[in-house]
């Protein structure tokens, strides 16, 4: 299938340049992780990516992600594998709260947290999730694959989130100030149904590359002088920076999580 092919071809040259860009700086290409952002891929493609073994998938808004874990549970039902804990969802857009309730069951990592208060409306979602309140998964999802289905179910698991700071001023809604990270992920780290990974940014649209990487310097700076301190825990390590105009330099300034849809959709 010629759609297939591109997307293959495609995958394999962003990975190849998400490698070469990590050797660049000295890195493990190992230590990058790629988040294949879904969100204007056709049902087929997001398929055919599974089928490759692409397995950490991303999407911006929760009623995306909900038709994407039925729609992708019921290809693996029909090809036996419906039990199986394939595919991690990633939420990287913006989170409302009154969204977090169906979200929480079917997500492996938030990337988008952005105030304490929403920090707290997880931690306290998780926690009733964790005593087995009613699933949300009604419809097509648990006809997908049922309330085994439930990558955050399971006692003590904690929910992984990012704090999305907001690296360049005012062109970009969302995201916590530089100045209030700090003082955030001490608080978050307190929640005990989180677990908080580490730092996520959105650099400003742009073709070029080197404009956003002032923007990324300065995630890995604020990172930095956190992790450095006792708060925020041993698990704080992730920087998730890095879409398809900008991979490259996210992962030279320290990227270990990348955000990619269009340089991987292109053509198919
Ligand atoms: C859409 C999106 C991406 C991927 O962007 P591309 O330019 O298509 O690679 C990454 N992160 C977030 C938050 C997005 O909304």
């Amino acid at each position: 299938m010629a759609g297939k092919n591109i997307l293959s071809d495609n995958l394999r040259r962003v990975r190849e340049r998400m490698a070469a860009a990590a050797v660049r700086a000295g890195r493990d290409p190992a230590q990058v992780r790629l988040v294949v952002v879904t969100k204007q891929a056709d049902p087929a493609a997001v398929r055919q990516l599974v089928e490759l073994g692409e397995l950490d998938l991303g999407e911006s808004r929760v009623q995306d992600l909900q038709q994407r874990v039925a729609d992708v549970g019921q290809f693996l039902v029909r090809r036996n594998e419906g039990l199986q804990p394939t595919v991690r969802w990633h939420m990287v857009g913006h989170l409302q709260r009154n969204k977090v309730r169906p979200l929480l069951p079917l997500v492996h990592m938030i990337h988008s947290v952005d105030t304490l208060r929403l920090a707290e409306t997880l931690d306290q979602a998780a926690a009733r999730l964790e005593q087995g309140g009613p699933s949300p998964l009604a419809g097509p999802a648990a006809a997908a694959g049922g309330s085994d289905r439930r990558p955050n179910a399971g006692a003590g698991r904690r929910l992984p989130v990012l704090l999305e700071i907001n690296c360049s001023g005012e062109s970009q809604k969302f995201g916590a100030a530089v100045g209030a990270a700090e003082c955030l992920v001490e608080q978050i780290a307190t929640l005990p149904r989180l677990e908080l990974r580490g730092l996520m940014t959105m650099a400003p649209r742009t073709d070029d590359p080197e404009q956003a990487r002032p923007v990324f310097v300065r995630l890995r700076e604020v990172f930095e002088d956190i992790a450095g301190g006792r708060r925020a825990g041993p698990a704080f390590a992730d920087l998730s920076m890095g879409m398809s105009q900008d991979f490259e330099a996210a992962i030279e300034e320290g990227a270990t999580l990348v955000r990619i849809g269009t340089a991987i959709f292109a053509g198919v």
